[in-house]
């Protein structure tokens, strides 16, 4: 395994995948063996592998200015336009873009500018965040401390209390709902719940909550119907910030531009990477309304420079990528036909949903999962994660690559650019590892 210390993985683990190339939505092992892409890298490769025109814009960039920094206000081309088509896309007021290189540290950015904003406008207690039981929003000590999935918190001791961070209940029915309770009821007790923990804290002291709009690295959580309407009432109520995850459900993933137009969401604040740029180039995008950046400007001309910038801010070739895979989204209608084949895929994933194993089936646009379930009438999961990588290394064997998420659903990302006839090779090989696991 060389001298790699593995992101995310079981240090323990001593067996191991060798990827050599990419082509389409296909990937070949160092042994040559075939695999069909069913998550999409880790929910980024919007535009599969060798997409000529992403290696050409990139190939031009790098030959023109391969890097220039933005400190100090020093700007170039390829950043200026790509900040321009992002607020001309983003579902916001007039957005302004901060760029860095991952989801983590576009969360990471917007903390420090929610203090710099709030400070601005003399409200510097408003600092507090709320963030949502089971939410996966990064791994960097403050995006750690957003996401709320246990194994990204154990031996770490992050400063979750110094930063702020206030938790309340994930939308996720199947496992939160009590016994009895309808969808509805769910819905009115967990926002009545986020009602009183805002009352509690005190609403001056809340600076904005945060939300994937449908989560993935949890388990593809899609909320009940309803949701999203009374807690965007909530944060209006109490003037909190709304703040989008969009870093998995942005560019075309959830059947519409952004998980917030699909969701009927108005964020204030946005987080942006993986399809950004198709994974084709590290690039993130921390968004907020112009009326924030205002107040921050102001800010800036009392105190000076704002004190937050990565070295590859803005980076030349990066910028370049993105704004050519804009184009291409653009161009080729893909979020349009993400809808079209969403539906295709949901449909027949839904197929699933009897199966002895299956517990439930969730999705919205080319995003789902399978959850796999040890009793299903009891809702009991598979407890130790055995599952999980039971059916990954199934689904590997019959040349599929997944991801097992929230110990036993099996998640579908697929690039956006996926057929229909693909789906079904997806899913024949989906078929027969289910038919392994039994
Ligand atoms: N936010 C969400 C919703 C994500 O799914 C992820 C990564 O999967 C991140 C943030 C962190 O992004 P990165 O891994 O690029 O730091």
């Amino acid at each position: 395994m060389s001298h790699i210390i593995y992101p995310t993985t079981n240090l323990k683990a001593t067996e191991t995948m060798t990827m050599e190339r990419g082509e389409g939505v296909y990937l070949y092992d160092n042994h040559g063996k075939r695999y069909i892409e069913g998550l999409a890298g880790l929910w980024c490769t919007s535009l599969g592998y060798g997409n000529q025109e992403l290696i050409q814009a990139a190939s031009d960039q790098m030959a023109k200015l391969s890097f220039s920094h933005m400190f100090g206000g020093k700007t170039h081309e390829s950043a200026m336009q790509l900040s321009d088509k992002l607020s001309a896309m983003l579902p916001m007021d007039n957005a302004q873009i901060f760029f860095g290189n991952s989801g983590s540290d576009a969360n990471d950015t917007h903390i420090k500018m929610l203090r710099y904003y709030f400070d601005a406008i003399g409200k510097p207690e408003k600092r507090k965040i709320i963030a949502r039981e089971r939410s996966y929003h990064g791994i960097t000590v403050a995006a750690a401390c957003l996401t709320g999935l246990d194994v990204n918190h154990k031996h770490f001791d992050l400063p979750i209390d110094a930063l702020g961070i206030l938790r309340t209940d994930a939308p996720h029915y199947l496992h939160g709902a009590l016994a009895g309770e309808s969808e509805t009821q769910f819905v009115d007790r967990i926002t009545n719940n986020l009602e009183q923990l805002i009352l509690r804290e005190g609403p001056e002291t809340i600076a904005a909550f945060i939300a994937e709009p449908i989560t993935g690295a949890s388990g593809v959580i899609v909320p009940p119907e309803g949701y999203y309407e009374k807690v965007q009432a909530i944060l209006n109520k109490y003037d909190i910030f709304f703040w989008a995850d969009e870093v998995i459900t942005g560019f075309g993933r959830t059947g519409n531009d952004f998980g917030s137009t699909t969701m009927d969401i108005k964020p204030d604040m946005m987080s942006l990477a993986k399809q950004l740029s198709s994974a084709y180039m590290p690039i993130s995008a921390a968004a907020v309304r112009g009326d924030m950046y205002e107040a921050m400007i102001d800010q800036s001309a009392k105190a000076g420079v704002f004190g937050h910038g990565f070295t590859y801010s803005g980076h030349p070739v990066a910028a370049a990528v993105a704004l050519k895979t804009l184009e291409i989204y653009e161009r080729e209608r893909l979020f349009e036909q993400a809808a079209v084949k969403g539906e295709y895929l949901q449909k027949r994933l839904q197929a699933y949903a009897d199966h002895p194993l299956v517990g439930e089936v969730r999705g919205k646009g080319l995003i789902a999962a399978v959850e796999l379930m040890a009793d299903k009438a009891a809702k009991k999961p598979f407890a130790d994660g055995r599952v999980g990588s039971y059916m990954l290394q199934a689904c590997q064997n019959h040349g599929l690559i997944i991801r097992v998420v929230a110990g036993s659903a099996v998640a579908f990302c697929p690039p956006l650019i996926i057929t229909e006839a693909q789906i079904d090779e997806m899913l024949e090989a989906f078929d027969k590892a289910l038919a392994d696991t039994m």
